[in-house]
């Protein structure tokens, strides 16, 4: 069996954002932790730039050209937290092509089970036709397109545990019937969207499941969502593909939440969703959003990429209320959810 794929591209050192907390050093950090440990064996890519074509499949050509645009100007404040610069644009174009090549790699006939997508700007928050929240392209939303359109996959499953609502995902595919989208996200917090009462519209009604947390909620709470919830809806969805949107910023260092998973709880979390993905027989793409600590994130990543390249049986969790309430109220569109709670 091939090697995992890790992708990755130096331009993400060259979006600079002066002093935030989505830095450069993100990425430095993340590098040489893996460097040390010789990139855990994977085998390690360049990322392409995006396709145009893949690209406009979810933004708009004039939201494309705008953003290029800006950067080409030396760039600037898209809103008030989401800083561009002059290589920004080339960044971004990476980051989402980066995300489109996991999809490539795993669909795409060369066959390793695993492959992640480490690169800034991150894209959760990123909607069609506006930036915001550190995110320019939405590069997991681009990735689940092209799974769709390109390699014929009839379902995804976009799995965020991001410590943030993935607002911009969240309302990409908010009436898509074959994306399902499952945040687990602190609340109330940044965007402030994502209650458990948004289940997508339309063709997508019930695809949308908003899992919030409050502040304090730690690897019990998050690893019984995963557990418990995420996985029966992942196998009753039966996607072509698991999509992981992997922050690192519900751990309990970081500073832009309050949130108290440790790495124990995302080599958990991964070990869950290796496991799904192994039973659904279909790959675990992975794609970096957010996380600011430098030390739990580049700890944390490497070891949910041990643990989604391996195949260790999970160990059981104790189901949490928070989990059980979800299954209640999910039971009525998804059974098997429905099952955990009884
Ligand atoms: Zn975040």
């Amino acid at each position: 069996m091939a090697a995992p794929l890790l992708l990755r591209h130096p331009s993400s050192r060259e979006h600079d954002t002066g002093a935030h907390p989505e830095r450069i050093e993100r990425i430095v950090a993340i590098e040489h932790a893996l460097e040390e440990r010789d990139w855990l064996g994977w085998e390690v890519r360049e990322s392409p730039a995006v396709e145009l074509e893949a690209l406009t499949a979810v933004h708009p050509a004039r939201y494309v050209e705008m953003i290029a645009e800006v950067c080409a100007a030396g760039g600037g404040a898209l809103d008030i937290d989401t800083i561009v610069s002059a290589r920004s644009y080339e960044a971004a174009l990476h980051a989402a092509g980066g995300a489109v090549a996991v999809v490539d790699a795993l669909l795409g006939g060369e066959g390793p089970p695993v492959a992640a997508s480490l690169h800034r700007p991150p894209g959760h928050h990123a909607l069609a036709s506006r930036a915001m929240g550190f995110c320019l392209f939405n590069n997991v939303a681009v990735a689940a397109r092209r799974a769709l359109d390109r390699w014929g996959a009839e379902r995804v499953l976009i799995v965020d545990w991001d410590v943030h609502h993935g607002n911009g995902t969240n309302d990409i595919f908010h009436a898509d019937p074959d994306v399902l989208f499952v945040s687990i996200h602190e609340s109330p917090l940044y965007p402030g969207t994502g209650p458990a009462s948004d289940r997508g519209s339309g063709a997508g009604e019930g695809l949308t499941v908003n899992l919030p947390v409050p502040g304090g909620s730690g690897d019990a709470a998050w690893c019984s969502l995963v557990e418990h919830v995420v996985v029966p809806l992942g196998l009753e969805h039966r996607p072509g593909i698991v999509l992981l949107c992997a922050g690192y910023d519900a751990h309990v260092r970081d500073p832009l939440a309050s949130c108290r998973v440790t790495r124990e709880g995302y080599e958990r979390m991964a070990a869950s969703l290796r496991s799904l993905a192994d039973e659904l027989g279909v790959p675990l793409g992975i794609v970096l959003e957010g996380g600011y600590d430098l030390v739990a994130l580049a700890e944390s990543l490497t070891a949910t990429l041990e643990v989604a390249a391996s195949s260790v049986e999970p160990t059981p969790v104790a189901l949490h209320p928070l989990a059980a309430e979800a299954a209640g109220r999910l039971a009525d569109r998804w059974p098997l959810v429905g099952a955990v709670a009884g």
